[in-house]
């Protein structure tokens, strides 16, 4: 699918997350001000071709607004009940300004337990994709009436990586109200430094990130592991102020004379990486033996894997597992997380994807094992 501005070329896979503190200043509800303006910066991205996901939080701080109370509740229940009326305002308020661009958004509420699910991480996988194939931007946030983790922690900054693994995105941009990550704690240190660069497992970078803020859960210890967690599929994580003057366009810009924020580096290259993070998913023993042409395609252009290109199925395997991708000798040419189980697999290997429906009565997907959710050997 074509995008509006007509742009094909994928720039890169940019996540950005925009924490409670920044949203909604304690008893004032939502900033729409502050809010257009990274709604603005972020349609600018999508028109330059990147694509943009947005992870959210100020469901609780906007239901408090909304509710009069200026002492956040500690009572879970009662947390996750301001978030259910709070996330009614803070959609609105994205999706208006969105609209405001001619660009649709869509609402989508995850938990972590999603990311661990096979087939929900799939699902989930697969919605997101439609989304940015459509030229929507997803406004993610937890699904706060089922689950508690970044009510309790994260202000959604682990969400946000987990989607950024989920979705292979290249970068993670943490907008918060501080400057980035310092050497030391700069409300108590007047000679506390920024640090510009980093890598995302340096031990001594963890050892500095302080404690949370007030109205947001999440700390800079949250956004270090935040960025540590990207780096797993080889994401680079910023984290920057957003009161910054046009900050997400010039994270995205990479000028090196106006840097922004601090910048964590991943420690492994993007490939590396991405093995590893299949390494931690559910191994099944099925095996997919594919013609040559799907080996050269997947060795030598980057593509995903089609039922078309796959001889033979062998083992049992579910949906969302990993299973070995092998030539002809059995000899291994990649693994990845299988979008068919064996059963299914083995009805529409050897035929084109627009026959899947057909054979299957639905289609998941057009491929068997997308590229990003695979790891060439
Ligand atoms: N998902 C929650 C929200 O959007 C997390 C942040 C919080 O607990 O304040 O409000």
């Amino acid at each position: 699918m074509t995008d509006k501005s007509g742009n094909n070329q994928r720039k890169g896979r940019v996540v950005v997350k925009i924490g409670s503190a920044l949203l909604a200043k304690a008893g004032q509800g939502v900033d729409t001000q502050a809010i257009e303006n990274w709604v603005q910066q972020m349609n600018q991205a999508r028109e330059q071709g990147f694509e943009v996901l947005l992870v959210t939080s100020g469901a609780v701080a906007v239901g408090m607004h909304r509710m009069d109370l200026s002492e956040r509740p500690h009572a879970l229940h009662q947390l996750q009940a301001l978030a259910a009326i709070g996330q009614m305002g803070l959609i609105q308020t994205y999706e208006s300004a969105f609209q405001k661009h001619g660009r649709h958004t869509a609402q989508v509420l995850l938990t972590h337990d999603d990311m661990e699910d096979r087939a929900r991480y799939l699902n989930a996988r697969s919605t997101l994709s439609g989304l940015l194939s459509m030229d929507v931007i997803p406004v993610i946030n937890e699904n706060d009436t089922v689950a508690t983790e970044e009510i309790r922690l994260g202000d959604n900054d682990r969400l946000a990586a987990l989607v950024v693994n989920l979705i292979a995105a290249d970068l993670l941009i943490i907008l918060t109200d501080q400057q980035g990550l310092y050497d030391r704690d700069p409300t108590q240190h007047a000679d506390a430094r920024l640090i510009t660069k980093g890598r995302a497992g340096d031990a001594v970078l963890t050892a500095m990130a302080g404690g949370a803020n007030t109205l947001g859960r999440g700390g800079m210890a949250t956004k270090l592991q935040a960025a540590q967690q990207a780096a797993l599929s080889g994401a680079t994580t910023v984290i920057a102020n957003g009161r910054e003057n046009n900050v997400i366009t010039r994270i995205l810009a990479k000028n090196s004379s106006d840097p922004v924020g601090t910048t964590l580096a991943p420690e492994k290259t993007p490939v590396k990486a991405r093995k590893h993070w299949l390494a931690g998913h559910a191994k099944s023993d099925g095996k997919l033996v594919l013609d040559a042409g799907a080996v050269k395609v997947l060795r030598e252009s980057g593509r995903s894997l089609l039922p078309v290109g796959v001889k033979e199925v062998q083992g049992n395997f579910l949906r969302g597992e990993v299973v070995t991708c092998v030539d002809d000798n059995g000899t291994e040419v990649a693994r990845g997380l299988v979008n068919y189980n064996a059963e299914e697999a083995s009805r529409i290997i050897g035929q084109a994807s627009d026959k899947i429906e057909s054979i299957l009565g639905y289609v998941d997907e057009a491929e068997l094992i997308h590229r990003d959710n695979m790891a060439l050997v």
